[in-house]
Formats: structure tokens, C-alpha cells, sequence
């Protein structure tokens, strides 16, 4: 009988793998992919719906229409995962049983966690761009917005592309610098972290833009409450921040079905699993990919597609009972967009952090590692081709290794840090 695989998630991750095994399997497997709807929204777009730079109705495409033909698409919730019995559970009471099956469910966010945040003033002077429905209304209440107290506040750590945030404050800059407004608008960063970015070489770069824009950052400020009435954000040590308006990157949680398995997920529910090979720590034939992962990796599309490689071809190995392959090496890369059309561009693994350099090609670039360049603003610009037309398709990047590659790259500054 051909193998049973089932994906939980027709995001970036689960369709990434499902077309990767898809080209590599044909019929020779029964691929299943299950969402809880068929909307596919394109999330790095999310950052420029709130200046206006972008329609919503562009970044939504059906979910089903980005699989490989032969795929089957399921259109539910998944309730309930049992590893002993190895099938999922829908809302409704339908089994699906499997022989190998993929977490893609991503990170769930949770912004009732925080007390406050979605109390009063909620998308009134408190959003977020991490949502389809809370960018739009964020780009409605910028347009409004003449001056005052801009925060941008990340509660804690993991998000999404830990960078966003940031760049949101970049391109904010620019925005009403563009309206002529921007003596009138204070604009503070507030992170949970004790500098803008983990990585020590790229935090420099950015702290320095980020002071060169004139935005004030607050460091190892932990968000207890968030009073939406009086504008204040108030941190477990009692420190206080003021605000006009709030954008507010509430805490990310595994999916809730993580939950519904004892021992799968970690204390926050995401999929415990190897960092090298994708294979969750409960059951051999469970596997997890992308923003469900709590490999120590960034959450981030491009991260998804370089373990794509790695989980494909360890699904491979196990369905011939080999020894699975530790090939994915936390590879990232990610442009940051620095507003007025220029982006900078970063690129780490688990071991190397962002460093200057040239990329993808050591020697001609033409990519500017950690620099900003209209050329990088270019790439972001690109990357939404890229994402419907190469990455979902599960098709190679031109020139782009799984495998972080070291030459080309600037390592005798990491010495300094
Ligand atoms: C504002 C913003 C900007 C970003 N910018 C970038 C960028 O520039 N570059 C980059 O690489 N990444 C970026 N990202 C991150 C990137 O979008 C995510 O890392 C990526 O989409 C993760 O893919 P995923 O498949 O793991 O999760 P998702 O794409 O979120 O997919 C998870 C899927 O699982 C489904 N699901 C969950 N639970 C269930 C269930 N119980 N039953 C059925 N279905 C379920 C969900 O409906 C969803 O479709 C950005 C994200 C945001 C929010």
C-alpha cells in the first residue's frame, strides 16, 4: 500500500512539503493536506498594508490552488492527534488515519494572554500588523493619526519574523516623514529583549539606524498590562510607557491541538523536535516544519522552505527504515526593509550569526549582506514573486543553498562582539 501522509496546515510550511513529496512520490504516496480554511495570505505583506503600500484582497490566494494536482486538500479543524492509534481527529468526529505525519500549524497568536490588550481601545488605539483584519485596521487608524505617541511592542519572544516589528518602526519613520509629520510623532520601540535584535554584529547595525531615525528604544521591558483607555503599557517591574497609539505584537503560542497530545509540545505548544532533523521527540513518524517547530530557529518563511530539504528527504529515509539525516543547520535569511526604498539582508544559521558580506554569490553579490541598498529593497520586493512562483511550488532558489554558506562572508567580525 503507498504510504499515508498526512500535514496539518496548508500554510508556507505544509505546502512547501506537501509539493516537495509530491514531485518526489507522484502517486506513489497518498499526500493529504487539512486547514481550517482555504484563505493563504502571503504574511511578509502584512508590513506594508498599514502604510498603504499594498491592497489586502492582493496578499489572499486559495490554499488549495497552490498545491501540486494529486494532492487532497481537507477543508477542517483538526481536533485531536493520537500517536498510538497514528490518525488525526476533525471537529465533527472524522478519523484520518496516517503513516507519517507533519505538524505545520505554525504559531498561533494569543493577545488575550496579556491582561488588557484586547480590552478597551482594542483596534480603536491598539492593534496589530500580524493579522489580515488588524493591519487593515491599523492602515484605517494611521491614516487618522496627525501626531503624538507612536509604541511599537513586542511582548515576548518567539514571533514571527522577529525583524517585523522593526521594520514596521523603519518604515512608520518614513510614513510620516512622507506626511511632513514626523516632528509631531515620537516613535519608541519597546522589546522584551536587552537590545533591538538577539544577534550581536546585526543589533549594532540596527540599534544605529534605529537611533539615526530618531526612535527611541526600551529594552527588557516584559508588558504585564495594557491599559487601552489611559494609552499606558505597564510592565511586570512596574515600569510605565505611554502611548497614542499601540502596535502591539502579542504573545505567539504552538497551535491549541499540540495540547491535545501529552508530551508532544513544549510548555508553550510548540512541536518538541530535533533541531537537525525535524523529527519530533514523541513518536518516529511524527515530524514538525516551520513556525510549529520549537527548533531554536527563526520563525520565518525562508526558514520553512530550507528545512523543506531536510524533512523530505528524512520522511524518505524512514519510510525505507534508514537512519534519518541531521541536514538542517537553522539557515535564515531575511531582508529587513529600512524605509525610503532601501532594505538591509541577513543571512545565519544556528552556529554563525548576521554578518557583512556579499550574497548569494561570494565574490559578485550582487546581494549586500547587513548594508542597506536599494538592490536589497528590490530583493523584498521580489520575494512575493518568489514566494507564490518557487517557495510554495517547493521549487529551488536560483543560486540559494538549504545550507548556510560561509564564504563571502565578513566571520572576522564576529570576534569583536
Ligand atoms: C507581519 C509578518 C511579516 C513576515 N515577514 C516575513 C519575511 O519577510 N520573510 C519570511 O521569511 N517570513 C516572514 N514572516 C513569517 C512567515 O510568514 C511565517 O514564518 C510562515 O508563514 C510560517 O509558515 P507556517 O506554515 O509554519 O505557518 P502558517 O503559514 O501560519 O500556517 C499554519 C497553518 O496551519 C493551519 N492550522 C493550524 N492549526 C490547525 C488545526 N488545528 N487544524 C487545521 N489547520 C490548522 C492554519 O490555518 C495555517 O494555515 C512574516 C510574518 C508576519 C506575521
Amino acid at each position: 500500500m503507498n504510504p499515508r501522509i498526512v500535514i496539518i496546515g496548508g500554510g508556507t510550511a505544509g505546502t512547501i512539503t506537501a509539493n516537495r513529496l509530491s514531485r518526489v512520490y507522484g502517486d506513489d504516496a497518498a499526500i493529504t493536506v487539512i486547514d481550517r480554511d482555504d484563505r493563504h495570505v502571503y504574511q511578509p505583506g502584512l508590513l506594508f498594508l498599514p502604510f498603504g503600500l499594498v491592497d489586502p484582497n492582493r496578499l489572499v490566494r486559495s490554499r488549495q490552488a497552490q498545491l501540486r494536482a494529486g494532492i487532497n486538500f481537507r477543508l477542517g479543524e483538526v481536533q485531536r492527534i493520537d500517536t498510538e492509534a497514528e490518525r488525526v481527529m476533525l471537529a465533527g468526529g472524522e478519523e484520518i488515519p496516517y503513516d507519517v505525519l507533519v505538524i505545520a500549524t505554525g504559531a498561533t497568536l494569543l493577545p488575550g494572554e496579556t491582561q488588557g490588550l484586547t480590552g478597551p481601545g482594542w483596534q480603536e488605539r491598539v492593534f496589530t500588523f500580524y493579522t489580515l483584519e488588524g493591519a487593515t485596521a491599523l492602515r484605517d487608524a494611521l491614516r487618522g493619526f496627525d501626531g503624538g505617541r507612536l509604541v511599537i511592542n513586542t511582548v515576548d519572544m518567539p514571533i514571527k519574523c522577529p525583524v517585523a516589528p522593526l521594520e514596521f518602526s523603519f518604515l512608520a519613520d518614513w510614513h510620516f516623514r512622507e506626511r511632513g509629520i514626523r516632528d509631531r510623532v515620537q516613535i519608541e520601540y519597546v522589546t522584551s529583549l536587552d537590545g533591538a535584535f538577539t544577534k550581536a554584529v546585526c543589533n549594532r547595525e540596527l540599534s544605529g539606524l534605529l537611533a539615526g531615525k530618531d526612535i527611541t528604544v526600551t529594552t527588557e521591558f516584559n508588558t504585564g498590562e495594557v491599559d487601552g483607555t489611559g494609552g499606558r503599557l505597564v510592565s511586570w517591574d512596574d515600569r510605565e510607557v505611554n502611548f497614542d497609539l499601540l502596535v502591539t505584537i502579542p504573545l505567539h503560542g504552538g497551535g491549541e491541538v499540540i495540547g491535545s497530545v501529552p508530551g508532544l509540545g513544549d510548555e508553550i505548544g510548540f512541536v518538541r523536535a530535533d533541531r537537525s532533523t525535524l523529527q519530533s521527540s514523541l513518536s518516529p513518524n511524527v515530524f514538525a516544519i516551520g513556525d510549529a517547530a520549537d527548533v531554536p530557529a527563526s520563525k520565518a518563511g525562508s526558514v520553512a522552505h530550507f528545512e523543506g530539504e531536510t524533512l523530505v528527504s528524512n520522511i524518505q529515509r524512514f519510510l525505507r527504515g534508514e537512519e534519518l539525516e541531521g541536514s538542517f543547520d537553522g539557515h535564515t535569511n531575511c531582508f529587513i526593509e529600512t524605509g525610503f526604498g532601501r532594505a538591509l539582508l541577513i543571512d545565519f544559521n544556528y552556529e554563525t550569526e548576521p554578518v557583512p558580506g556579499l550574497f548569494p554569490e561570494p565574490h559578485i553579490g550582487p546581494l549586500r549582506l547587513l548594508r542597506e541598498s536599494r538592490l536589497n529593497h528590490l530583493g523584498k520586493l521580489a520575494f512575493e514573486w518568489i514566494y507564490w512562483n518557487l517557495l510554495l511550488p517547493g521549487r529551488p532558489l536560483p543560486g540559494i543553498s538549504d545550507q548556510m554558506q560561509l564564504a563571502g562572508k565578513q566571520l572576522n567580525l564576529l570576534s569583536t562582539k
